[in-house]
């Protein structure tokens, strides 16, 4: 009788001590996330406010990007994605469309300058964060507006895009695309080397996100600064899906020192996911229907539910990489705003990031090193970047 009660007493008191130990957890993932810079390089805000105009300077109701998230989640400087869809390659209007995107972050931090403010140089960050501003800086995904035309190149640098994906969803005239069977350049064009070369020059990063494997070899043999995959995830747990990176690939991109933030989309996280999509397709395709079709869609869900990916399923691709080529080459690139319902779950919004920290702090990730993957290695990456230019001049 005695024993048994100091059985369940010392049971109890070892229930009490983890659950106080995993509450310390969660607030020093939150204490971390509010304490250092968090860039996460791809957010398709201006896109989805495009399309559906809300005033994210406010909590908004659809989407998954706000001020007042941002702010909880500790988030202090996206990359705001200037998407141009790849249609624009064949109808024109990209460089219109690329300014009217950037004319719109510019309109936004008009509205709230004292929440926000324009990031062009990777010093921006650091000292807007001191302020308490969230820094917006501009990628461009998909070099469709360069058209042909390397003043066009300047004239978005001179704008404030600071990197730029070379190609989206089908191969441009820049680069293939890993989406797109045909690879009509076998890597990049002419003017894609040319490309490359400049963006060195002015001090843009290249993205190799979405681009073929043969065009991601060829700019690493071109360029003179590291490079980034703004919003990719690993090969190692979606086989056979291109728009991810394999390992080889991986180890030569930590070679040129760059960094692969990586996605948290779940169809770039689990295999599961990834088929769920194809099959979403087949089916569609079968009956006549486009897999965009709301009410197929619906319908079809209804059947076969989402396989969502997790926290954990995200942070095994962290691990890989960090397993495969150290701590310096991985970070954030969400996609957040940019792939509809498919985001794991504990990482729905930009008000999540503290879930990932409290999961890499389970896995004995030091302060140090976790600070590196929330903003270290990519700003390593741009510092590198601007000094290459700075040397070119
Ligand atoms: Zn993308």
């Amino acid at each position: 009788m005695k024993f048994s009660k100091i059985a369940m007493l010392c049971s109890l008191m070892a229930l009490h001590a983890h659950t106080a130990q995993a509450a310390d957890l969660k607030a020093e993932a939150q204490r971390i996330a509010q304490q250092y810079l968090l860039i996460d390089t791809h957010i398709d805000v201006p896109y989805r406010l495009q399309e559906h105009w809300e005033d994210v300077t406010q909590a908004t109701a659809k989407g998954e990007f706000d001020y007042p998230r941002a702010k909880k989640g500790g988030l202090n400087a996206p990359f705001m994605s200037v998407y141009i869809p790849a249609s624009y390659e064949k109808t024109g209007g990209g460089e219109l469309l690329a300014n009217q995107l950037i004319d719109s972050m510019e309109a936004l931090v008009g509205r709230a300058p004292d929440k926000f403010a324009m990031a062009y140089r990777s010093d921006d960050l650091a000292a807007q964060f001191k302020q308490g501003k969230i820094s917006l800086a501009l990628g461009m995904e998909n070099g469709t507006p360069i058209n042909g035309k390397l003043e066009n190149l300047r004239h978005f640098y001179q704008r404030g895009i600071r990197y730029v994906t070379l190609a989206h969803s089908e191969s441009n005239h820049i680069a293939d695309s890993s989406y797109d069977l045909r690879r009509p350049h076998k890597g990049l064009s002419p003017f894609g080397e040319q490309v490359v070369a400049e963006m060195n020059k002015l001090g843009m990063m290249i993205d190799i996100s979405h681009v073929s494997d043969a065009a991601f070899y060829k700019v690493l043999s071109l360029t003179k600064a590291p490079v980034i995959a703004s919003h990719s995830s690993l090969r190692a747990f979606v086989p056979g899906f291109e728009r991810n990176m394999d390992d080889k690939m991986i180890q030569a991109l930590a070679k040129n020192g760059g960094v692969i933030q990586i996605n948290f989309g779940s169809s770039f996280v689990i295999s599961q996911a990834n088929q769920w999509g194809l099959q979403l397709k087949a089916a569609a395709k079968a009956a006549g229907k486009s897999s965009d079709d709301e009410v197929f869609r619906a319908e079809y869900l209804a059947k076969h539910p989402y396989p969502f990916a997790n926290v954990d399923t995200v942070l095994k691709h962290i691990d890989h990489v960090v397993k495969l080529v150290g701590i310096d080459h991985v970070g954030i690139g969400s996609d957040f705003d940019g792939v509809g319902d498919s985001l794991p779950d504990g990482l729905k919004d930009v008000s999540m990031y503290p879930n990932l920290i409290e999961g890499l702090l389970k896995r004995g990730y030091s302060e140090a090193d976790i600070v590196k993957i929330m903003s270290g290695n990519l700003l390593r990456v741009w510092r590198q970047v601007e000094a290459v230019a700075a040397a070119s001049q």
